[in-house]
């Protein structure tokens, strides 16, 4: 690549980042980094009726998390700022003059009630209205006015915006890095609004003008814009910026699990999953969304799911650290067809970072749910709970249902699991195992297990008879890990206290 890549993540602060922001940025942040570029962080805040409050905060954040900061914009500063657009509102203006001076863009009066009868004429004859080629011919703005009719318009202060003046018949050629050559027709398509009565551009101008300023190479971003590239590629031309036009990859659309129609928060309540990076609580209205990072997902777990939502490496390799997706990532291997969420898929790869994760930390993050159950064991205990049952957990969150039997003993025994292993000898064959493992001195897994088979053996009891029940009196019903570990984590006289315990409880019935 000749010039230096710049990217840039857009994001607008009306709400909690779905998702598919989140993707568009890393999408953009691995890009950047592959190709040794920049990953700037614009804020599109021209639209003030959809502002949020908390967004812009909760965006950076949550590119924080994943472990993707923006190199220019956000906390980073940076040259070409400021990089929020409502503080740059003085510069749009300049290049509305600009396109209406070339001819490119014009003036339009129209009040909305002549808009609404326009439309509703159109209507009435079974057409859909637009603001183009043709129609703009019969509306009240600067092509059909006189210049004396203008400027008399304009001195009242009456209010008005800035369309940008598609050519009448022309075909806008682009070429799109994810889905190819793009070309459309200029007849009629919509004289779109650059320029508001309120003094504010509107999100086409705002982002041509900023990513030629902050001199972006390449624009990634969602397949929602791509109806608008013939727009932006059309100012690109009238700015006389054709030269250094930006690259284009618009990313295909996250689909719901099915793969009908678009991921939505919906989808994410009633599948019990999350489609928000973090926990957003809504200023307005309180509701409070789940976030991956509060589901207990790893961010290396979070960009490794995102990653393949739309890229496809082609190879069998699923599982990719931060340093692999910028070495692999390739914009030219992003899919067009839309990207299916697969939530099975996404706890999958938790379960995967899970494992990697170092038993210490593990511990640390789940001593709190310990405490907060009122128990306080020793680290070096906790983290041979760790060690033993985190195979079977996907989140540090599933600990507790996995262990509880580690920390407390049983205060009642499954009933259904008594029926099926509590038979008339039991009681017996578990006394007599009390007192094999009552003699065993070093008490570790490979010897109580070695001792504890070969009596088996030697005695001619059942392996299942013995196992089964001797587990229902360690844990209270049939889960659990190896019998042997955990025997050996509980120690010798918890063991043999459970097993008395249980054998009077049990006897009583
Ligand atoms: N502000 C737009 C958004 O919220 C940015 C689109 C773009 O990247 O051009 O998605």
């Amino acid at each position: 690549m000749t010039n230096k890549v710049r990217v840039r993540f857009a994001p607008s602060p009306t709400g909690p980042l779905h998702i598919g922001g989140l993707r568009t940025a890393l999408f953009n942040y691995l890009f950047a980094k592959k190709h040794g570029g920049t990953f700037i962080l614009r804020i599109e805040d021209t639209d003030q009726n959809r502002y949020v409050e908390g967004a812009e905060a909760y965006i950076l954040e949550s590119l924080e998390w994943c472990g993707i900061s923006p190199d220019e914009g956000g906390k980073a500063g940076g040259a070409l700022g400021p990089y929020r657009q409502s503080e740059r509102r003085e510069k749009y203006e300049e290049y509305a003059d600009q396109l209406i001076s070339s001819g490119n863009a014009y003036y339009a009066f129209d009040t909305p009630d002549e808009l609404d009868k326009a439309r509703k004429e159109h209507d009435q004859e079974g057409q859909t209205f637009t603001y183009d080629a043709a129609t703009r011919k019969q509306m009240r703005n600067s092509l059909t006015l006189s210049e004396n009719e203008v400027k008399e318009l304009r001195d009242q202060g009456s209010p008005y915006v800035v369309r940008f003046k598609f050519a009448e018949e022309a075909e806008v050629k682009m070429e799109d890095i994810v889905r190819g050559k793009v070309s459309m027709e200029t007849t009629n398509l919509d004289d779109k609004i650059l320029f508001k009565s309120d003094g504010m551009p509107t999100y086409h101008l705002a982002n041509v003008v900023d990513d030629h300023l902050m001199e972006i190479t390449h624009v990634i971003r969602g397949e929602e814009w791509l109806p608008s590239l013939p727009l932006h590629v059309s100012l690109y031309k009238a700015l006389g910026w054709d030269a250094t036009m930006p690259e284009f990859a618009h990313l295909p659309l996250i689909l719901k699990p099915d793969g009908k129609g678009k991921l939505s928060k919906r989808d994410g309540d009633r599948g019990g999953f999350p489609v928000f990076p973090l926990e957003w609580k809504d200023p307005v209205s309180g509701d409070v969304s789940p976030g991956y990072r509060e589901a207990g997902y790893f961010p290396e777990a979070c960009i490794n799911i995102l990653a393949f939502l739309g890229w496809n490496p082609g190879t069998e390799k699923e599982i990719y650290s931060h340093e692999e997706l910028i070495t692999d990532f390739d914009l030219g291997k992003v899919g067009r067809s839309g990207a299916k969420f697969d939530p099975e898929k996404a706890r999958w790869f938790n379960h995967h970072y899970l494992q990697e994760r170092s038993v210490a930390e593990l511990a640390g993050l789940f001593t709190p749910v310990l405490n907060e159950k009122g128990i306080d064991a020793e680290p070096s205990f906790i983290e041979r709970v760790v060690e033993a049952i985190r195979e079977r957990a996907d989140f540090v969150s599933d600990f507790w249902e996995q262990s509880d039997f580690f920390f407390q003993a049983p205060d009642s025994y499954d009933e259904k699991v008594v029926k099926k292993r509590w038979k008339e000898d039991t009681p017996e064959l578990m006394q007599a195992l009390n007192e094999v493992l009552a003699g065993i001195e070093d008490f570790s897994a490979d010897r109580i297990e070695e001792i504890v088979k070969s009596v088996i053996t030697e005695r001619g009891w059942g392996m299942g008879a013995v196992m089964n029940a001797w587990r229902l009196l360690l844990v209270g019903t049939s889960r659990g890990p190896s019998l042997f570990i955990l025997a050996e984590i509980l120690g010798k006289d918890e063991v043999l206290s459970r097993i008395r315990t249980g054998i009077e409880e049990l006897s009583q019935l």
